[in-house]
């Protein structure tokens, strides 16, 4: 009967880092022992505050559906983080709450994307974009970086990359899943390119601002001749590791959010009232917990990098942001273990898999195939495990 399915789901590709972090999930609860990198999530606890903000709201009896676009407070304070944090000024209005992130950039892309629109997808790009941009009936146009270049895109490649259907410009940093980062020149030169374009619009992931290592975060919103064509989306998840909670918003012109919450009222309503509450708090709070978190992810990524660049065959660079390494390991394709040939990414990864109990996610769920997805948001004894038993099962390969 799945004839009987739209066609617009026929073609819809299922979220691989969610399915692979469930998988792993399936295996462990059948007993295997396997260390899971798979999982784009912080393993650490809400903080205390932001709990107790989501307990009060619970007995103060936020139970009722609340605007479309968000509590008014809670716009409020995305708003005062913008300019406190960013730099930047918008009004409470300009601002979305949604169901996440994700849902966030699925309410930008369909309000923008028309049916035959292109939207330029820099790669390594994160798995659910050039799904949510088909969704709309649009067409990724993607553009492959280099492992020399920082898996950043250039000026050069952008403007190269525009015709006169280009409509978007999907924009991630810092990076899931390379951990980089565009710097404020970079970000100006890309800018100055969308600038000479009148239809050209920019969807800008900013979920990663605060995992952040080293420098300070940049926003493409920052440059005047764009601004009024960036939608800035951006989370409450990795930040305070609060992925279950479901809160994300958007910064947009003011039509661009008006159209924004209309297809949300219609969709799905407001994001849950609780965890609004919740977000206002983690907002508006002390960013100490947040701070520590990075200093453990800062930690955890040096433990797996000195693992990384001991293993021969392995490249991978210093990822200056997120919790994602993303080695280029086509070094190993074309070896042999016994019976077992590694022909590609996917084939490394269950390989991995079997001979080292470690799951990752393979490249080609975010274009670029040479390489595989390690998440070190995990212990460090877990993380010193899996490096082991990887180098390991590495050296295996002939
Ligand atoms: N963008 C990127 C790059 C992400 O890695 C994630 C994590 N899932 C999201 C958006 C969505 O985050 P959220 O949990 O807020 O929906
Ligand atoms: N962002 C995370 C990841 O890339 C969570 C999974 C998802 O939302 O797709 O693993």
């Amino acid at each position: 009967m799945e004839k009987y399915l739209s066609k617009r789901l026929q073609g819809l590709a299922e979220s691989q880092t969610l399915a692979m972090n469930q998988k792993t999930k399936d295996l462990q609860a059948r007993g295997l022992d396997i260390v899971n990198l798979t999982a784009g999530e912080p393993d650490f606890f809400t903080p205390a505050h932001i709990k107790a903000a989501a307990k009060a709201a619970v007995d103060a009896n936020y139970s009722f559906y609340t605007p479309v676009d968000g509590y008014p407070e809670l716009r409020r304070a995305v708003a005062d983080k913008l300019r406190r944090e960013n730099g930047l000024e918008y009004r409470p209005e300009q601002v979305v709450v949604s169901n996440g992130a994700k849902h966030a950039l699925a309410n930008a892309i369909l309000s923008l994307v028309d049916e035959g629109d292109e939207v330029v997808i820099p790669a390594p790009y994160w798995v659910s974009y050039a799904e949510l941009v088909k969704l709309a009936g649009g067409r990724p146009v993607v553009v492959r970086t280099s492992f020399e270049g920082g898996f950043k895109m250039s000026a050069a490649q952008l403007a190269a990359a525009i015709t006169p259907r280009t409509k978007l410009l999907i924009l991630c940093s810092p990076s899931n899943p390379t951990g980089s980062v565009y710097r404020r020149e970079e970000l100006a030169a890309l800018a100055e390119v969308v600038a000479q374009h009148d239809r050209l619009f920019v969807l800008s992931d900013e979920i990663y601002e605060h995992i952040r290592f080293e420098g300070q975060h940049e926003s493409i919103a920052q440059f005047p001749a764009v601004k009024d064509r960036v939608v800035l989306v951006n989370g409450v998840s990795k930040a305070y590791a609060m992925t279950g909670y479901r809160i994300g918003y958007l910064a947009a012109p003011l039509w661009i959010a008006k159209a924004c919450a209309k297809l949300q009222g219609q969709l799905t309503s407001n994001a849950s009232s609780i965890a609004q509450r919740a977000a206002i708090a983690a907002l508006s709070g002390d960013n100490t917990p947040t701070r520590e978190m990075v200093e453990a992810f800062r930690r955890r990524r040096d433990l797996v990098l000195r693992h990384l660049n001991d293993m021969p065959g392995v490249r991978c660079g210093t990822p200056p942001a997120a919790f994602y390494v993303f080695p280029d390991v086509s070094a190993f394709f074309g070896r042999r273990d016994g019976s077992t040939a590694i022909g590609n990414d996917a084939d490394l990864c269950l390989y991995l898999l079997d001979k080292a109990l470690v799951a990752g996610v393979p490249g080609s769920a975010f274009g670029e195939p040479t390489c595989i997805r390690f998440s070190y948001a995990t212990s460090d004894e877990l993380l010193e495990k899996a490096m082991r038993s990887m180098k390991k099962a590495l050296s295996n390969l002939t």
